[in-house]
């Protein structure tokens, strides 16, 4: 007898109470799982089949080799058939009639050849075979059953590779290699022991690796929730560390030995179970934080899309307005300057009244249609190459009526020098005035000192107030839509929170930029923007 045979009764046992182990844990932890009842039962199979395997091997008399031997058959026969079970349920084949009938097919012949398997169809007996004393002789169904054997093996393959090439889920994917790669692993394992069936001199190496395939069997059912090939990685590392350490402990010759070796398992065993946890507390992690985004971007997509929708009903509403307001403006002005008769001190000044709300109102919409403008990407722009003070010229002209009537000074700090630069003239016009008129519409005393100077490839131009001022919380803010400022909460100045907006808007056009500046709350403020000589091409 040869050295080495002590491995095929061993490794029969190996795989008999892998399978025990695994299906029973698997039956009593998740029982309620309709897969896990199959698993089990595969378990069950390969159970028998390893373990009348292990007992063929170790008897000594050839009339309970020959009863080994036929009980294994059992498990041969049904352990192809429950595995094929197995899969069709996996893949949620079995409503399917063609696969329903295939396994009702497959489930006969298992019944006619379980039938048989004690007569001599298909163990005819046992015999010396190389070193085996009790080998069995093929009856007349053997082939038959390894024909079925094998047909099911690449049914099974074939379904499986094809949810591996049809699915898009990554889980399922791996799912899918992993029981090929079982399948496979069985299969070389399996068809190692049929040769010597036929007096061809191989010997079952391959026995052992059935122990590979339950465990990759009932890890890719099992497992996929944590399919993440790093968690993988993480457990075989560690099962095979265990495995090694463990046969080092077996092999210890002195109690200190066995202590020392004992104690590093037991190391071994706490850094797997450390890494295996931390490896998938990571995965979950990153899993969650995928979710989060493609939340995130979902609810981002919905609100661009109500944000578009706002911007189209403004669009709309406002050029609705315009026109009437524009009428009633005409109107009031014709009032005004008699051409419907004389009118009496009091209809004056109510008409006055009427006349800045009305204007008031025309700004308001045309700052509304200016954003939609801006946000609809449908702002024309026209840069000319101009002198820039002539922009401020005029719109400090327009605005010192109304700051004197308010005790309050434009000091316009005019260079000598033209100062030209690439501009469109209409829009840094409206940046100017909106400046210009928030500082008056924000101070109640002083001076507001507009200037304008080179700077860097450029103009800056700044109008600073000695007004309300703001505490740092506003700086940033000022420019978003809509954003009305602390400092002006408590004061009776209306406003939108619009006009920087648009402001900042146009200056980012010209490729500039803008910022607000103050001391502190009543300390007054600096509102200024930069723009380059040129436009790039
Ligand atoms: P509105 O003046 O209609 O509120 P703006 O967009 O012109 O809207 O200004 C936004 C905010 O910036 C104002 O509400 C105010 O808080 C602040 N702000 C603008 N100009 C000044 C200024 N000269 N002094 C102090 N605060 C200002």
């Amino acid at each position: 007898m040869e050295s080495f045979f002590w491995y095929f009764p061993f490794s029969a046992l190996i795989n008999a109470i892998t399978s025990v182990v695994l299906g029973f844990y698997l039956i009593f932890t998740n029982y309620q799982k309709r897969i896990v009842r199959y698993l089990f039962y595969f378990c069950l199979t390969a159970a028998w089949w390893s373990i009348s395997y292990f007992f063929w091997q170790v008897t000594k008399d050839g009339g309970s080799a020959l009863w080994w031997v036929r009980l294994l058959m059992f498990g041969a026969i049904f352990s192809s058939v429950s595995y094929f079970h197995l899969v069709l349920v996996f893949l949620n084949l079995l409503q399917i009639k063609l696969y329903k009938n295939i396994l009702v097919v497959f489930y006969t012949f298992a019944g006619i050849f379980s039938l048989l398997n004690l007569t001599t169809y298909f163990v005819a007996g046992v015999e010396q075979r190389l070193f085996f004393k009790f080998w069995p002789i093929p009856g007349k169904l053997y082939t038959p059953f390894l024909v079925m054997f094998a047909v099911q093996v690449i049914l099974a393959s074939v379904l499986l590779f094809r949810k591996f090439l049809n699915t898009k889920n990554k889980d399922e994917k791996m799912q899918s290699v992993l029981l090929l790669l079982g399948l496979f692993v069985a299969f070389i394992g399996g068809s190692t022991n049929y040769p010597l069936w036929y007096n061809i001199p191989i010997l079952p190496w391959g026995n052992g690796l059935v122990t590979i395939y339950v465990v990759l069997t009932v890890y890719a059912i099992m497992k996929y929730r944590f399919m993440d090939i790093r968690v993988i990685f993480a457990e075989l590392f560690s099962g095979l560390m265990m495995i090694i350490f463990s046969i080092d402990v077996a092999l210890s010759k002195t109690l200190t030995e066995l202590i020392f070796r004992l104690f590093a398992l037991l190391i071994m065993i706490v850094f797997g179970i450390l890494l295996i946890r931390s490896v998938r507390k990571e995965v979950r992690r990153r899993e969650e934080i995928t979710v989060l985004a493609k939340s995130l971007e979902e609810a981002n997509v919905s609100l661009r899309k109500l944000d578009q929708q706002k911007t189209e009903f403004l669009s709309i509403a406002s050029h609705q307005l315009r026109t009437p307001l524009s009428i009633l403006n005409g109107y009031i002005e014709l009032l005004k300057d008699g051409a419907y008769g004389k009118l009496r001190k009091p209809a004056m000044t109510v008409l006055q009244n009427m006349d800045e709300s009305n204007g008031r109102l025309i700004s308001l919409v045309d700052e509304f249609l200016n954003i939609t403008r801006i946000e609809q990407g449908r702002v024309r722009y026209d840069f000319v190459q101009k002198d820039i003070r002539l922009v401020v010229d005029s719109v400090v002209e327009e605005l010192s009526g109304r700051a004197e009537q308010k005790g309050l000074l434009v000091e316009w700090k005019r260079p000598v020098t033209a100062v030209k630069v690439f501009f469109d003239e209409e829009k840094i016009r409206h940046v100017v005035f909106n400046y210009i008129d928030n500082g008056i519409k924000y101070s109640e005393v002083g001076t507001i000192v507009i200037q304008l100077r080179a700077d860097n490839d450029g103009v800056v131009l700044t109008a600073k107030d000695e007004g309300i001022g703001f505490e740092r919380i506003d700086e940033v803010n000022f420019f978003q839509k809509f954003y009305r400022g602390e400092n002006v909460k408590g004061t009776n100045v209306n406003g939108t929170g619009l006009g920087l907006f648009v402001c900042s808007k146009f200056v980012e056009a010209h490729h500039g930029r803008v910022w607000a500046k103050s001391e502190g709350l009543n300390h007054g403020s600096e509102f200024g923007f930069w723009i380059p000589y040129k436009q790039k091409a």
